[in-house]
């Protein structure tokens, strides 16, 4: 038995850290190009995309938005083995 919603939930970074980027060109006519690399998990090959778009197009403006999780723990951490759905019995 638990105490909830005494509880606190916070949040904790999830290990091994996984970071989704996606870049978006905004350049062009009416501020948007609109090619997109779409949600990529590699930095390196994001700014690879970047740069030969911007050589192909002469497009240098682009968004980005970065997409990491994130895992809601109690105080004194998760039950053992949970990792994505809490017991029941934590539940209101
Ligand atoms: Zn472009």
């Amino acid at each position: 038995m638990h105490l909830y919603p005494e509880v606190r939930f916070t949040p904790q970074q999830v290990e091994p850290q996984r970071v989704l980027v996606t870049v978006l060109c905004v350049s062009g006519h009416n501020g948007s190009c609109g090619a997109t690399t779409g949600a990529i998990n590699d930095p390196d090959a994001a700014v690879q995309w970047m740069a030969m778009h911007t050589q192909t197009t002469g497009h240098v403006l682009f968004s980005r938005a970065y997409e990491s999780q994130c895992r809601m723990a109690p105080p004194g951490g998760l039950p053992e083995h949970v990792t994505h759905t809490l017991p029941e019995d934590w539940r209101l």
